[in-house]
């Protein structure tokens, strides 16, 4: 058996080897690193892709977040609204601005913020909601976006972990995760669904005005050449990232296929396991999505509920299956961010989730017998 890794992008590399190659070798003697026509060539290829009239590009995920707060134009005090549960960077970049984070609970079969707490959490200082569509299934758009609607919040999306996925609202239309909201943010770290070979990331909108003073911000605050006229941050994704990811983007929902294809594989295998819960999707789908996009499993998520998740992690690693713990501690619990406004309490979902989630290798790379040794590894420890 090959070696197990809990993320694996040679055999990405692999495929799209000669492309890249020439891309990088070709920009190497034009020397066109930074703004060179890749960089355009990738924003319209994803602006085709998520059916969206705006893709800005920036350095990083976290970037992204940050610039979109600052072109929304939200002031030191306003309150943005987020999930409890999530990757640090959501909550950094509202504080670094000044603005003032509002962590509410999660839900316990999504792992995505809860509707019901975002309404209890808005006040006259409330100005935006940022859902976080967590570990590639997006939270439930249509809620969000009518207590946005109601209360006249902007939503910002962050889609670091579901580029490709498809949320289907209520009414049937379907939209790409981070096109839903009023400007969306992903990342293209490595490791994630679409990712290039350094940091990237991108801003989303379909609003012209605010793609415009955003292509300003990202740039300094330029409109013109020298001439500043906000004050903007440098941030850009540079051309070798970018023919990276002109090269991945034709592949991306095949890349989400082979995820979907393992978490299916690990699902039916979990299926009888009354200590294993095993992600579901919503929107109308059956189990594990077959004929759908909702889910595009940047991770694949347990939750273990015998209270032997510790034991399992340790069980995993001397059997060299690799795994995560995303995340192992609430938010509001962080040093950074420390509020005597959190009550404990209100947070009941994500004090369990943190102690009962697990997350398996997820790759577009992982064959049968890789999957059924995991399995049977996990089934047989939790029921020893
Ligand atoms: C990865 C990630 C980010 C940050 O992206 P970077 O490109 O690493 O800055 C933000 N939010 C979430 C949910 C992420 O998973």
């Amino acid at each position: 058996m090959r070696k197990i890794q809990m993320v694996d992008l040679v055999g990405q590399y692999q495929e799209i080897k000669e492309e890249v190659d020439a891309s990088i070798s070709n920009i190497l003697s034009t020397a066109a690193f930074i703004n060179g026509p890749e960089v355009s060539a990738f924003q319209k290829d994803l602006e085709a892709y998520l059916g969206i009239k705006h893709v800005i590009p920036c350095a990083n995920g976290t970037d992204a977040l940050q610039i979109a707060m600052m072109g929304l134009g939200l002031q030191p005090g306003d309150e943005v609204i987020t999930a409890d549960f999530t990757f640090a960077a959501t909550v950094e970049v509202i504080g670094l601005l000044q603005l003032t984070p509002v962590l509410v609970d999660v839900e316990p079969d999504t792992f995505n913020i809860d509707p019901k707490a975002i309404l209890k959490a808005i006040t006259p200082k409330t100005k935006a909601i940022v859902p976080v569509h967590l570990f590639g299934q997006c939270a439930n758009m249509d809620a969000i976006m009518e207590i946005a609607a109601e209360h006249d919040l902007y939503v910002i999306e962050d889609n670091a972990q579901a580029i490709g996925a498809d949320f289907i609202s209520s009414n049937g239309t379907s939209k790409k995760a981070g096109t839903i909201g009023h400007i969306g943010a992903t990342s293209f770290f490595p490791s994630k669904n679409l990712g290039c070979y350094g940091d990237g990331g991108a801003i989303f909108t379909d609003d012209d005005e605010l793609a415009h003073f955003i292509r300003g911000i990202v740039n300094h605050g330029m409109y013109q050449r020298y001439h500043h006229d906000v004050i903007g941050v440098n941030s850009r994704l540079d051309t070798i990232q970018a023919a990276v990811l002109k090269a991945k983007l034709p592949r991306l929902d095949t890349y989400c296929d082979k995820r979907r294809a393992a978490a299916r594989k690990y699902s039916k295998a979990f299926e009888d396991q009354q200590h294993i819960h095993t992600p579901i999707t919503v929107q109308g789908c059956e189990g594990i999505c077959e004929n759908c996009n909702c889910h595009v499993f940047h991770q694949y998520t347990l939750r273990i509920t015998n209270g032997k998740r510790d034991a399992l992690v340790a069980h995993l690693a001397s059997k060299e299956i690799p795994c995560g713990v995303y995340y192992p501690i609430p938010l509001h619990k962080q040093k950074a961010y420390q509020d005597s406004r959190y009550k404990d309490e209100e947070f009941p979902v994500t004090n369990r989730l943190v102690q009962e989630v697990i997350s398996l290798p997820m790759h577009t790379e992982l064959d049968d017998e890789q999957i059924n040794y995991i399995t049977e590894s996990v089934i047989e420890f939790i029921n020893s």
